[in-house]
């Protein structure tokens, strides 16, 4: 059993580079552990991840604003503050930011991430398109 005491622990916020696309920070929650990781992870309008899968899969839940999950093949999902998203291991996915709120989500991951190329405008797009109606939303598994 270990405690991990959060923010008083000093540790800064990470501003992430390589695989995302805008601007995102990232703050430790819990290092990696017994192969668990957990970040908040904060991502402003617009910004998201890079194409990737989690070797063990990933729990995300959102504890703020709003924005997309996408696994390659699908339509892109909102999910908004309150949701929780299972990806499954090697589950090839983006997550992010909608273009018009920012999103922060806790990001569980298990095992190794593998990352990819970039989410191009078009496929970023197609999520802001495709947004459902609010009617159309009501009862589709949230
Ligand atoms: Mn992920």
């Amino acid at each position: 059993m270990k405690v991990f005491h959060g923010r008083m622990d000093g540790k800064p916020s990470e501003q992430r580079g390589p695989t995302f696309t805008g601007v995102v920070w990232a703050d430790p929650v819990m290092p990696t552990t017994d192969n668990v990781t957990i970040n908040t992870v904060f991502f402003s309008p617009g910004a998201r991840t890079f194409w990737h899968t989690h070797d063990a899969g990933q729990v995300l839940q959102v504890t703020g604003g709003s924005g997309w999950i996408c696994v390659d093949g699908s339509e892109p999902q909102p999910i908004r503050q309150g949701d929780v998203v299972w990806i499954g291991p090697g589950e090839r996915h983006w997550h992010g930011a909608d273009a018009s709120s920012y999103l922060v989500h806790l990001a569980i991951s298990i095992g190794k991430a593998d990352w990819q190329e970039e989410v191009s405008e078009a496929d970023y797009a197609r999520a802001r398109s495709g947004r459902p109606a609010v009617d159309a939303n009501a009862g589709a598994g949230r």
